[in-house]
């Protein structure tokens, strides 16, 4: 391919040249910026070129079932950056791939001396993805550019618009600006065939010098993803946008029960230390805990294992995973602790004894509360409905909340749908989300977060 280097990454010399035309461009504003201050406010992006590019970029990868195989680090993931940075570029933007992979696109502010204010999402998928998870906050932000571009507005900020690395199989871009991968992750083989370390250098990053992509706090203004539910709640209650209280936290135990292992046919009912029997206790008590409580805390056993596991054998030990999600890693261990109190109960019924062995935590990635009014109230001025919610899927968003506020606007998934090709929001959804997009960037422009 025909490439110049761009500070760490590369750029199709098409798309250079369409640059350097909009450099000369720029000189000739096509409106007066200070005409247009207050009328900006109000700005709208345009539906169909919207909604078009959502369709061009479903091209990259497409499969057979109507869905996409774009997963991280392979061509179609490659080619559809590589377009979308052709985009950027006529929207006067200056892209580049950063050592992580990411694609970052900048553009000036009035005041330079501001943080930027970034806006974006991924488009990466998982295999047999769909065409909206990640896709919709990047086109979206891609829009919010091109809306900008075509008003003569220059928002006060610098903006960054990014389209981050492997949010699917680790967040691996938007957690190296955190500053939180770990070197042994960059063995780590994905879908794509290459490692993420080899794949980094496939989209033009370096995973040698990771460092120095780290974003110290404070250095961003605010960042804003838009994003697809990806489950039931907007679409089933009819709520244009959901306003996004946090992305919860997630806590993981293994739960090992241990009782005898005997006979099936010889052992009487009233003589067994049936670990089983512990289990299924301690299911059903999981769930009842996380219902009973107020709040809206989820806990989930999501795999079980017997052992010897025979039919004629009364397992004398049982494996089984322990999930609790919350907004608040205070209110996942309250969770925790009413199941603890209730456990010494199933253990003497059935002459068992539990043990928890946790192993994995994901901290809870709350929103900045002032974002969220800001995004309530551009709801409101586009006469639509929002609803706030906390996000059950992780997102870019909760690695950039490390180090800057961060805002984020969900639309609603048709049936709840994602990570299937059947994955569906309305046009009028994705254009209603983005216009949210948009007049919640140009007040945090003006008025700061
Ligand atoms: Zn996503």
């Amino acid at each position: 391919m025909d490439t110049l280097i761009i500070t760490g990454g590369t750029l199709d010399r098409r798309h250079f040249n369409k640059l350097a035309a909009i450099g000369l461009a720029g000189i000739f504003p096509r409106r007066q910026d200070r005409f247009n201050f207050f009328s900006d406010q109000n700005l709208e992006v345009d539906s169909r070129r919207l909604n078009r590019r959502m369709n061009q970029l479903a091209r990259f990868g497409a499969n057979s079932a109507g869905g996409i195989d774009r997963v991280a680090f392979s061509d179609a993931n490659i080619e559809a950056l590589d377009w979308i940075s052709g985009l950027l570029v006529e929207s006067g933007f200056t892209p580049s791939i950063d050592f992580a992979g990411n694609m970052i696109a900048h553009k000036p502010g009035s005041e330079p001396h501001r943080s930027p204010i970034m806006l974006g999402s991924h488009v990466d998928s998982v295999p047999g993805g769909g065409n909206y998870d990640g896709q919709v906050g990047s086109m979206g932000a891609l829009e919010v550019a091109t809306t900008l571009a075509d008003a003569g507005h220059t928002t006060r900020h610098p903006l960054e618009i990014a389209v981050f690395t492997n949010e699917e199989a680790g967040k691996t871009g938007s957690r190296a600006l955190a500053g939180e991968l770990e070197e042994f992750e960059l063995d780590i083989p994905t879908a794509s065939g290459f490692t993420i370390g080899e794949g980094l250098r496939r989209l033009g990053g370096n995973p040698d010098r990771l460092d120095e992509v780290r974003r110290r706090e404070g250095s961003v203004e605010a960042f804003l993803e838009l994003h697809i539910e990806q489950g039931g709640v907007l679409y089933e209650d009819e709520i244009d946008v959901g306003v996004v209280e946090g992305i919860v936290g997630i806590m993981r135990w293994d739960v090992i029960v241990d009782g005898k292992t005997n006979h099936a046919g010889t052992t009487p009912m009233d003589r067994r230390a049936d670990a089983m029997v512990a289990a299924a206790r301690f299911v059903d008590l999981v769930y009842t805990t996380a219902r009973g409580m107020p709040g809206r805390q989820v806990a989930t056993v999501g795999r079980l294992e017997a052992e010897p596991g025979a039919p004629n054998v009364i397992p004398g030990r049982v494996t089984m995973t322990l999930e609790i999600r919350d907004l608040s890693m205070e209110g996942i261990e309250k969770v925790y602790d009413e199941i603890g109190q209730s456990v010494g109960r199933i253990e003497e019924q059935t002459e068992t004894q539990f043990a928890f062995e946790r192993f994995y935590t994901s901290r809870a990635a709350p929103t900045e509360p002032r974002i969220r009014e800001i995004i309530e109230n551009s709801a409101q001025s586009l006469g639509l409905s929002s609803r706030r919610m906390p996000s059950g899927a992780g997102h870019d968003a909760q690695s950039i909340a490390l180090f800057a506020p961060v805002g984020m606007i969900f639309v609603p998934s048709v049936d709840g749908i994602s990570h299937a090709p059947e994955e569906f929001t309305e046009p009028q959804d994705i254009t209603n989300g983005v216009n949210v997009l948009l007049r919640t960037l140009l007040e945090i422009d003006r008025a700061g977060t």
